[in-house]
């Protein structure tokens, strides 16, 4: 295929060209710059460097009148080692297509497209959604539709809360043998810090599913030397936001006590945004369950997806709480299959992701086309947004 042709690009042929590409967060400049070409190539305006993030961008397209506005959220970031393992090569060709689509078969309304890079949280963009929502991006945007893939159709993905943080220990050298008395470990404040976190595990809130999980990325170097520098670093996540708030207090105590036990000093410094909890939108869930369930395909409830433990975190999940958003899951790789895995690396090019691609982006652009053409529903979903049910 001609790479300069991007007429030729179909929901397949980009999904595996991004696949390839495997740019890490923040640098995706291949993909963001093909992504451009062919919105722009199917009429779309598009604006590069969104909001002054270099691989973001937003295309537009207004058909008939205006009216209401819908945005489709494109990932492209990879996972650092791994490639896209993560599926994100999905989400691009299925959101930007769906909005080709929808922009054809609308007769009034807004499609815009929006990059949102490094979802994963690399590089300096880490959580751009959160950022772009920041600046206003989604300001003007009456609904937001995604779609991941993953092991299972869903439609209500639950979030927690995660911070990254990194710790810098600063401590004392010496030689261990000759003057041991001198030194003051920053490896020690470290491991202590690990420990601590550990036993706090223990003393949480049981129902505000707190995970915390941590490396230490720098240790010292020779064994005969105390280590003055140390590095740490932390996730912490929770599906309570009000509760993550006290858990970040609660190991900043234990940085300080570590660091008062070792004599040495410490430097927190957070590691991108807040990635939020999810606000549930059970009319928009609803809506977009059975217009899949329309296809034969198998969608638990709303209900039933509410009940389950939260697993990972989203920038996504932030967006819900400034404007009614739903990320839909397809499913690309039999139930249960481990994600950012060698497994799911190979799902996301396999022909099971090819198909599901396909239905994915009918129903995202079914869903905007009911959406644009429902007043009554639109009605609904934004009465919910301001006055969530429980
Ligand atoms: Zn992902």
């Amino acid at each position: 295929m001609a790479t300069n042709n991007f007429l030729d690009y179909n929901p397949w042929t980009l999904a595996i060209k991004i696949h390839e590409f495997s740019e890490v967060g923040s640098s995706e400049f291949m993909s963001s710059e093909l992504i451009e070409n062919i919105l722009e190539n199917n009429g779309f305006r598009v604006e590069r460097s969104y909001k002054g993030i270099p691989t973001s961008f937003r295309a537009e397209m207004t058909v008939g009148n205006g009216g209401s506005t819908i945005a489709f959220l494109a990932e492209y970031d990879a996972l650092m080692g791994i490639g896209h393992a993560c599926g994100h090569n999905l989400i691009a060709a299925a959101n930007v297509f769906a909005a080709i689509d929808a922009s054809r078969k609308i007769r009034n309304g807004k499609i815009v497209v929006i990059g949102t890079p490094d979802e994963e949280g690399t590089g300096e963009y880490s959580g751009s959604k959160i950022l772009l929502a920041e600046k206003g991006a989604f300001r003007d945007i009456d609904l937001v539709l995604g779609a991941h893939p993953g092991s299972e159709w869903n439609v209500f993905g639950q979030a927690l809360a995660v911070q990254d943080v990194e710790v810098t220990f600063k401590g004392q050298s010496s030689h261990e043998a000759a003057n041991p008395d001198q030194g003051r470990s920053a490896l020690d404040a470290a491991i202590l810090t690990y420990t601590a976190v550990n036993m706090l595990r223990q003393h949480v809130r049981r129902d505000a599913n707190v995970v915390m999980h941590g490396v230490i990325r720098e240790g010292g170097g020779a064994s005969n030397v105390t280590p003055d520098r140390s590095v740490l670093v932390f996730g912490i996540r929770s599906s309570d936001l009000d509760y993550h708030a006290v858990l970040m207090k609660r190991f900043e105590n234990i940085v300080k006590g570590c660091c008062i036990a070792t004599e040495t000093e410490y430097t927190i410094r957070r590691i991108g945004p807040l990635f939020s909890t999810v606000k549930p939108n059970r009319t928009l869930s609803n809506f977009i369950r059975e217009i899949i369930v329309s296809r034969g395909i198998e969608v638990p409830t709303v209900e039933d997806t509410m009940k389950r433990l939260p697993g990972g975190s989203t920038d996504f999940a932030n967006v819900t709480h400034v404007v009614p958003s739903l990320e839909l899951h397809f499913q690309i790789a039999p139930h249960g299959t481990p994600w950012h895995s060698k497994q799911s690396l190979e799902a996301a090019r396999s022909p099971e992701a090819k198909k599901s691609l396909s239905t994915v982006i009918e129903v995202l652009s079914e869903a905007a086309q009911k959406y644009m053409s429902d007043a009554g529903l639109r009605k609904k979903i934004r009465d919910e947004f301001e006055r969530p049910v429980g």
